[in-house]
């Protein structure tokens, strides 16, 4: 599904680098790297603060301590997601509320947002899946109407622009109260382990975020409030440094494969090609078809058969996980997701793609269906 080696192969002077840099430092936990990146994601994004922590999970857990959010509040999310979001509202004892997906985008449905809103709600969670930014301009006027928290899931969307309707253009994760990110090895921006940052432009929540991820603690032995240990370690940063200054190439490298998939499989009325929104650019991270045919599991198989891999995000709704059957939900209450769950295949999608494996993918899919 990526290829990482050929990606490091072409950075590797640099990344070796600063690796053997922070050995030599033995800074390895907080160490100069760790500022710099900060600082430097920061400028990237045009956000006032940026602080890393240990994985996009953690980011996700923090932003909603910061936030003050207690037992019981609720907090609305998409249905069709990694479990990483429903997870850790679940472990802080907040009530997820599950929310169906515009079957075009993959994101929020914000008409469906706003019938889930009771006067428990705290927060919405919209998560940028595959690379495109949820509806945010609806997304912020709903959370304007009823004083809610808007935090931005974008460990699939770090690079994405958003065109708010009032003329601006801003990255997702940037525009909501607080916004996360990960860094997983296969993220548009990825480390060579565990990483994770959040993001806000609000100064006071920025602040609280650096002492939740450090203990409680601003002095050494002094805590403040309770805590956790969530950091970034400084080899992942100094990789991330160099990274960074490639994730707009990066991101352009998959966006002209994404384009070319497109060229390649058009006019098949088997096979729905990512659908583009109107608002947001779309980086990518996954390139998703919806397979018409219900035959979604013999492809992949038949696709393995010739050594092509296509991966299913994701196959379950939150609504029916296991984990979470206690929430009571049925099947039938989220009638896009379901069908998306059925029908969605993720092909191939990486920075080092060339048009002769695209065209093989293509022929095989094409002469599958
Ligand atoms: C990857 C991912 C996460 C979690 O990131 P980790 O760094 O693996 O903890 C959260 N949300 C979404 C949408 C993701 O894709």
């Amino acid at each position: 599904m990526v290829d990482l080696l050929s990606q490091y192969e072409k950075i590797k002077e640099e990344v070796d680098a600063g690796i053997r840099e922070t050995i030599e430092q033995t800074a390895f936990i907080n160490g100069p790297s760790v500022k710099l990146f900060q600082s430097e994601l920061a400028n990237y994004l045009k956000v006032k603060k940026v602080i890393t922590c240990a994985n996009g999970t953690d980011a996700l857990q923090v932003a909603m301590m910061a936030l003050d959010l207690q037992a019981g509040d609720e907090v609305i999310t998409s249905n069709f997601t990694f479990i990483a979001t429903v997870e850790v509202i679940a472990l802080l004892k907040l009530k997820p509320v599950l929310v169906d997906v515009d079957p075009d985008t993959f994101n929020l449905d914000p008409k469906k947002i706003e019938e889930a809103i009771t006067p428990k709600t705290k927060a919405i969670i919209p998560v940028h899946l595959f690379g495109q930014s949820a509806d945010m301009d609806e997304i912020l006027r709903i959370a304007k109407e009823y004083k809610l928290y808007v935090i931005e899931d974008a460990a699939q969307a770090l690079g994405t622009n958003y065109n708010l309707a009032a003329g601006k253009q801003q990255k997702a994760g940037t525009i909501g109260t607080i916004g996360t990110t990960s860094f997983f090895p296969s993220k548009n921006l990825g480390c060579f382990g565990d990483g994770g940052a959040l993001m806000t432009n609000n100064e006071e929540l920025g602040e609280k975020i650096r002492v939740i991820v450090n203990h409680g603690s601003k002095v050494k032995y002094y805590h403040e409030e309770v805590g956790i240990n969530s950091r970034l370690d400084t080899i992942q940063a100094a990789i991330l440094r160099v990274k960074l200054q490639h994730l707009n190439s990066y991101n352009k490298a998959r966006k002209s494969a994404a384009n070319y998939y497109d060229a390649l499989l058009a006019g098949y009325d088997q096979i729905q090609t990512p659908v583009r929104s109107a608002n947001s650019s779309h980086i990518f991270h996954q390139y998703t078809l919806r397979i018409k045919t219900g035959k979604r599991d013999e492809i992949r198989q038949k696709l393995a058969e010739q050594d092509i891999p296509a991966m299913i995000y994701y196959p379950v709704p939150l609504s029916l996980q296991v984990a979470f059957l206690s929430a009571g939900y049925k099947k039938g209450d989220f009638p896009v997701t379901e069908l998306l769950c059925e029908e969605v295949l993720s092909l191939p999608m990486h920075t080092e793609l060339n048009n002769a494996q695209q065209e093989y993918i293509a022929e095989h899919l094409l002469k599958i269906i």
